[in-house]
């Protein structure tokens, strides 16, 4: 037999690295596409993959339940970078596409280790090991924005390049809605001139250096500009095999699972943790979901057909249970949901159904996440600088000692060093914040909440940061050497890095940055009244008092007593201020002179529902039945846009 048909019947494997999307719905990596002048690689084997990289998630954790004293910590103030709720999240993603790779004949390969490292490995591996040696003809993965993320992704790309010249690496756009001028990128080559209709050409030129700061420009644009986003791929109908005569044997230096017992699967292509799958979900959360395309996919097809897509408008500032809004974002993030899809979903119920408010704010709440992640791509690390995009480094504004005296965890502002050219945060007011005992129900039982299942509506994250960032400057506010005061939201934002099970670095990030008045807000700084947010948003206190348990008591006396919902909001005025003492309740950190000035709704505690709707106005618009809108002469677009206007030119009651 010739050299050259050797070559020929060896067989072919596509590396497909699933970690920016583990899913089948809506995903180009499934196509091993390359640039033309490639030509088409065929594949004979396909080998599905997804590393636990040891710099993203805590392994130990993953492994054993426990948080690893050597886990991965957040840059600045060093959180567990992957707090535990997100960990499991993460394992059932993976577990679920496992399954779904099963039931067409597939398998996943989980490998504990660096993916720089790994995927080298895993090419040596599937070429060695075959009795007559076999070809790697490309490694596809999705295409990143962030620096952390970046990083791995050309270090993958030199030591593909250097270990195996011939083994390219193909990069796909997989995150948003709308393509991106990354929509398919090969090697070290990006961006690819082979863009189909991406975004950064809406705004006039070829990269994102044109992309607008503010959101309603942005909106503007692609609205005019963007057209509908192209179909969602193909989910596929089969997946090539294996390649069976792989080992993964001394693969992945952290490669603790394979081999070892404890693990709920036993499979020669790694072993998924399970310790973490044990863990209950608490009873209260907002978000009682599994990860994983399959309940994601599950969740899209309720939240349309049970018709809560119609009244997303009028419920999605709500705070308890699953269905006040979408619950998109954990799936969203991990990338097991894709943003494509949910579009056209919405599209086609708007298409077979009439249009309404609810559906057209969510495309628009759609096109914020897609903001943030273009606005990343335009200013890459300038999205975490605490001065905001245009501003200098942390390390430039803050004393590189700082960062050295930093120590883990709490403690972490305890270290005061006498370099610093700022004074350090208040530790305790930062504690009381982030423990959630501010002694304010309305931040404790947000911050609790958090804590307790990973997630929090929106309306909640919006009020948390805002006290933290303008009701207690003391927790936010560093303080330079000539006076100058910078609210310090990193730590902030950090902590929720550390705990959200939704994080999405652009999304968490942005929001901070846009709160804390250094981001893309026209208008600056934005203060709620907490008062205010919680008279209008939990008129009969059932959120706070889901969280903050501790105040059972002092409810039960105030509904004997006839008390209001206003005295349990503020609970430091009952029996003046004993009542929060005897529980250990503590006192507030912070009371603003503008909290005396807003009108509760006249509501006894305990009163029933139909009493409270009659007195609060935001209950009534919440109770009212929503009128689908008839197409208009329009049409779609049209309408979806005007909504929107209303939305935006409408007074904002404090924020977003
Ligand atoms: C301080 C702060 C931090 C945040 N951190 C994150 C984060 O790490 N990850 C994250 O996905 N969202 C983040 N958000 C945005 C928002 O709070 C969540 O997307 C939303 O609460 C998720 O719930 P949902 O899927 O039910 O949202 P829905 O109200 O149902 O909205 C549908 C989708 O629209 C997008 N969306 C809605 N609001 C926003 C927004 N303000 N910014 C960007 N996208 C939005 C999300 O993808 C969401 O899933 C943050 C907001 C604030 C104020």
């Amino acid at each position: 037999m010739s050299t050259a048909s050797s070559t020929a019947s060896r067989p072919k494997i596509a590396i497909i690295l699933l970690n920016g999307a583990p899913r089948l719905h809506d995903n180009p990596l499934w196509l091993l596409r390359s640039p033309r002048r490639l030509g088409i690689p065929t594949a004979t084997h396909a080998l599905p993959l997804f590393c636990l990289d040891p710099r993203r998630y805590d392994l130990e954790m993953m492994y054993t339940g426990k948080e690893g004293a050597d886990g991965p910590k957040t840059r600045w103030f060093g959180f567990p970078k992957c707090g535990k709720w997100r960990s499991k999240f993460i394992i059932e993603s993976v577990q679920d596409i496992r399954t779904s790779l099963k039931s067409l004949g597939s398998d996943l390969c989980l490998v504990p280790g660096r993916i720089e490292t790994v995927v080298p490995q895993l090419v040596e591996s599937c070429r060695s090991n075959h009795p007559t040696g076999a070809d790697v003809v490309g490694v596809w993965i999705s295409k990143e924005i962030s620096s952390e993320e970046l990083v791995v992704e050309r270090k993958l790309a030199q030591n593909l390049s250097a270990l195996f010249p011939s083994v390219p690496l193909f990069a796909e756009w997989t995150s948003t809605v709308f393509p991106s001028e990354f929509t398919f990128s090969h090697s070290n080559a990006w961006p690819a001139s082979s863009a189909v209709n991406p975004v950064s050409n809406l705004f006039g030129g070829s990269t994102f250096l044109q992309l607008p700061d503010v959101f309603n420009q942005f909106r503007k644009l692609v609205e005019s500009r963007a057209g509908e986003p192209p179909e969602p791929y193909q989910r596929p109908a089969s997946v090539p095999p294996l390649p069976d005569w792989l080992t993964l044997e001394g693969i992945g230096p952290e490669n603790k699972g394979i081999g070892k017992p404890g693990h709920d699967d036993v499979s020669k292509f790694g072993h998924i943790p399970s310790s973490l799958l044990e863990v209950p979900t608490h009873e209260s959360s907002a978000f009682p979901f599994r990860g994983g395309e399959s309940s994601a996919l599950g969740r899209l097809n309720h939240y349309i057909s049970s018709g809560l897509i119609t009244t997303y408008k009028q419920t999605r500032n709500g705070l308890l249970g699953e269905a006040f809004s979408t619950k998109f974002s954990p799936w969203l993030a991990d990338g097991s949901l894709s943003a494509r899809k949910i579009w056209h979903q919405v599209r086609q119920h708007e298409n077979t159904h009439l249009e309404s408010e609810g559906s057209a704010w969510i495309l628009f709440e759609l096109l914020w996440r897609e903001f943030f992640k273009f606005h990343a791509v335009k200013y890459g690390d300038g999205i975490f600088r605490i001065g905001g995009v245009h501003a200098g480094t942390y390390k430039e504004t803050f004393a590189k000692a700082w960062k050295r005296s930093v120590k883990s965890g709490w403690d972490m502002f305890s270290v005061v060093n006498a370099d610093s050219r700022w004074a350090l945060p208040n530790n305790e007011a930062f504690k009381s914040w982030a423990d959630g005992r501010t002694g304010i129900p309305w931040v404790d039982a947000g911050m609790r909440e958090l804590k307790e299942t990973g997630f929090l509506s929106n309306r909640s994250r919006q009020n948390v940061a805002s006290f933290f960032l303008q009701s207690v400057p003391t927790i936010s506010s560093s303080q330079s050497a000539n006076g100058q005061v910078a609210p310090n939201w990193l730590p902030a934002a950090e902590l929720f890095e550390s705990l959200l099970i939704d994080h999405d670095p652009h999304s968490n990030y942005g929001n901070w940055q846009y709160l804390a008045g250094v981001g893309t807000d026209p208008r600056g700084w934005r203060k709620f009244n907490m008062m205010k947010q919680a008279a209008e948003y939990d008129a009969r206190a059932e959120w706070v008092s889901t969280w903050v348990t501790e105040l059972a008591g002092i409810k039960k006396s105030l509904e004997e007593r006839g008390g209001t919902t206003e005295q349990f909001h503020k609970p430091w005025t009952v029996n003046g201020g004993r009542a929060v003492d005897e529980v250990g309740y503590p006192r507030p950190i912070a009371v603003e002179r503008e909290w005396s000035h807003v009108r509760f709704p006249e509501v006894k505690l305990g009163e029933r529902r139909s009493a409270l709707v009659a007195n609060s106005p935001s209950l009534r618009q919440d109770e009212s039945s929503l009128e689908e809108r008839p197409r208009d002469g329009f049409g779609r677009a049209r309408s979806a846009r005007s909504n929107q206007k209303r939305r935006v030119d409408a007074p904002w009651n404090g924020g977003r």
